[in-house]
This record gives structure tokens, C-alpha cells and sequence, in this order.
């Protein structure tokens, strides 16, 4: 099973741009979390609930897809 890219984890608080500061996981992505009128926000495993509470735009109850292996 191929992924589409090679989604690097965004999490726990899934910042966009300069925003984006503070992310610095650089594990695989494996769940994708579907967000309110902003980009899927890759994450690993270890990131997942963390920024299921943390981050901008989480739907809830929460959306999460996998997109990676586990
Ligand atoms: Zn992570």
C-alpha cells in the first residue's frame, strides 16, 4: 500500500505558517484529522489525542482518518 506522500506529523497544535512554530515531531503522519474550514492536520500516533484537544479547527465529535501505517 502506497501513501499519496510521505505526510510528516503537524502536531499536537497543527499551526499553519508562521504558526506552524513549535511542531517539530518529524514522525510519519498515520492519522489525518479533518478540520472546520482548514487543511487535514497530519499526525503520529503519539500526537493524535494531543492534538485532537490542542488544535485549531478539530470537528467534533472528532473526524480522523488513516493515511499511514501503524
Ligand atoms: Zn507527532
Amino acid at each position: 500500500m502506497s501513501v499519496h506522500r510521505e505526510a510528516r506529523c503537524r502536531g499536537p497544535y497543527g499551526g499553519e505558517g508562521g504558526q506552524a512554530d513549535g511542531a517539530h515531531c518529524s514522525d510519519p503522519a498515520v492519522f489525518e484529522i479533518v478540520r472546520y474550514r482548514m487543511p487535514p492536520l497530519p499526525v503520529c500516533p503519539v500526537h493524535l489525542g494531543p492534538a485532537l484537544l490542542m488544535a485549531s479547527g478539530v470537528l467534533w465529535p472528532p473526524e480522523i482518518r488513516l493515511i499511514g501505517r501503524i
